[in-house]
This record gives C-alpha cells, structure tokens and sequence, in this order.
C-alpha cells in the first residue's frame, strides 16, 4: 500500500517537501547494499529509487514537446543515465516534479504518472494538462527542449494486487488528466501474463478533443480483447442531450452523453457482476479512481454512487 498521499502533498506542499526529505534522509543509508544488490546482476539502474532519490532529486532533460490537444502537452525527457536507466517508476506510480517560481519561499511539488512503456530505457513521458494559472502545469509547459526539470519519487502505484485466477473484475474510472495513473495502472496489469483480471474503465471527458489517449487505449483492447471495456463519457456541448450523436468508432468503442452518473456506473458494474466476476482485486479493492474533486465526490463520496451502491470507502483507491 503506498507510504505516500499524493492528495495531502497537493493540499499541503511545504510541510510534504519537509516529511519526504527527513523521512528519506534516515531510510536511505539502511536501503544502500540493494543498489549493489542490482548492479551485481547486471539490471538496468533506476532514475528513481525509493528513498535515496525522495532526499536526492534528479534533472531529467526535455528532448521534445509535442501539443496534443488546446491544453495538453507530451514531454518526453531524457534519464541522466541513459540507455543504461529505466525511470524507476511502477505502474500506476507517478513522480514528483519540484520548481520554485520567482520569489516564492516554498517549492511546488506536483505529482506526474509518466505514461511510456516502464521497462524501456532512456527515457520519462509525461503528458501535462494546462490549468489556468496552475503553477506546476504553466511552469512544465513553458519547458522547451533542452531545458531540465526537477523531479524526486517515485511515488508507490496503486497498491493493486493481481489474480491469477480468471474471475476477478475491476473498475477503474478516470475524469479529464486524471486518465494517466489509470492508463498506467491498466497497462501494468494487462502487460503481467500472470494476471488475468479483467478491466471495466470508464473515462469521463468534457469532449471528444480531450480524449487524448484514446489510440493507446484502443489497440490495449485489441491486444486484450477478453481483459478490458472501455466507456467514454462525454459531459461537454457534444454530450448534450440534444447534440446529434456521438459517433462510435470503428473498434466499437462507446461514447455516452453526460457525466460519469449513476446510470453508467451501475451498467458497468452489472457486466461485472453479470459475467460471475468477483468484483475487486485479490485484496478486495473494487474500484480505482482519479479525477477532479467534483467528481470524485459524485462518483466515491458519502453519498456518491458507489456508496448507493453498497461499495465501501476501503473498497475503493482514490490517487
Ligand atoms: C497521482 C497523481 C498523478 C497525476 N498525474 C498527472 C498527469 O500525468 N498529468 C497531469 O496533467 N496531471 C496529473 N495530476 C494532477 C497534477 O498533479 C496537478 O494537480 C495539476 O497539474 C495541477 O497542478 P498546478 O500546480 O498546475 O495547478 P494549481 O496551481 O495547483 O491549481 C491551479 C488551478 O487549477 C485547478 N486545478 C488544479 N488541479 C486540478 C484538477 N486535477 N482538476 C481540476 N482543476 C484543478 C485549481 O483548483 C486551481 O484553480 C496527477 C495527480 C495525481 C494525484
């Protein structure tokens, strides 16, 4: 289970900055002989290694920057130690990034789930959603390539546990960027043969523009046709009502009109249920979920829908 609450990090930056240094400080000198332990046999090294590098940031190096949509950005970075590295990062895991805008007394301490493939060398991808006046996401998007950027971590995933068995089903719902830790997750648990979990996702987006991991997503499900159900839900001008309809895609992939709401939710769940699944992973957790806080609220707060529906608080892993 993570050690570590990005939220709080989010709600309280300095006093997170001052825990994670203290914290790492002490644990780093008790976890050195397994570094040694990783080069004796000849494994790529991590970037990022718990603790050592929660105390000890790295610069990665922006290579390129691509504009995905009118508010996100693709950045891809460099490791400092190359084809000889991988980022160290686990799936459903994130990193932090740190900067210190002008004048400012304390860091800004964000967290990312870069979204390249974990085990391939050399390289860190992020994609970054813009906010109006957000601090973390102006600044990563004013990088141009060249330029580096601080990060420590990694941040722990999920806390997923797989099944090896094939009845076990989980729901996994995402709303706008939050979409990255749940990609992350999902492809961690489809790339592992020893799992056979299969994966309802349900994305929630304000239009069809910012569904911007959607061809990663679809050849996921070619690649796994048995394994993972994808729902869009649209909730912005083309999700009206009255707009004319979402067209489905040639894979067959469905977009619904609205909000992620009871109605969607309750659909999904009775596939679950409805195939004999054991709803949850194989320590119970049914459902992971990332998104903006209204719709955590909707969907997994006190009187949200996965209460109506009798799925607890411990049931469900809000990154
Ligand atoms: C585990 C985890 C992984 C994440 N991975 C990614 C990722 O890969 N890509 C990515 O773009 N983001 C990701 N995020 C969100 C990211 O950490 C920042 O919260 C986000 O970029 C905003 O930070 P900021 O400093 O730019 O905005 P702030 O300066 O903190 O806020 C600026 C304004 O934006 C609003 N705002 C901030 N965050 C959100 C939000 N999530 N939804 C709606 N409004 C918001 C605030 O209310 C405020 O009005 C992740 C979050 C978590 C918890």
């Amino acid at each position: 289970m993570a050690t570590f609450a990005p939220r709080t990090f989010i709600r309280h930056p300095a006093l997170a900055s001052a825990a994670i240094l203290s914290a790492a400080g002490t644990a780093y000198y008790l976890s050195r002989p397994n570094f040694a332990l990783d080069s004796a046999q000849n494994a790529p090294n991590k970037t990022l290694s718990l603790p050592k590098n929660m105390l000890f940031s790295q610069l990665l190096k922006v290579t390129s920057v691509e504009q995905i949509n009118h508010d996100t950005k693709k950045i891809t970075f460099e490791l400092p130690g190359g084809k000889s590295e991988v980022s160290g990062v686990s799936p459903g895991g994130a990193i932090l990034t740190q900067h210190t805008p002008e004048g400012a007394w304390f860091p800004v301490l964000r967290p990312y789930t870069p979204i390249h493939d974990l085990d391939e060398r050399g390289t860190l991808q992020l994609l970054v959603k813009k906010y109006p006046n957000g601090k973390a996401s102006s600044y990563i998007h004013s990088l141009q390539p060249g330029e580096s950027l601080k990060v420590r971590g990694p941040l722990p995933g999920a806390g997923y546990k797989a099944s090896p068995d094939k009845s076990h089903s989980i729901l996994l719902v995402a709303g706008g960027a939050g979409i990255t830790p749940i990609y992350s997750l999902t492809k961690g648990i489809l790339a592992d043969e020893e799992d056979n979990t299969r994966i309802q996702l349900v994305w929630g987006v304000n239009g069809t523009r910012d569904i911007i991991l959607k061809e990663q997503l679809e050849e996921l499900k070619r690649k796994f046709p048995d394994r993972l159900d994808v729902t869009y839900c649209v909730s912005g001008p083309e999700g009206k009502a009255d707009a004319p309809s979402l067209a489905a895609g040639a894979s067959g992939e469905e977009y619904r009109k609205g909000y992620v709401n009871e109605s969607v939710i309750k659909e999904v769940v009775s596939k679950i249920q409805g195939a004999g699944k054991t709803w949850g992973d194989a320590k119970g957790t049914k459902v992971f979920l990332c998104g903006p806080p209204t719709m955590e609220d909707a969907v997994a707060g006190k009187q949200g829908v996965l209460a109506a529906l009798g799925v607890t608080k411990k049931e469900v892993y809000k990154f």
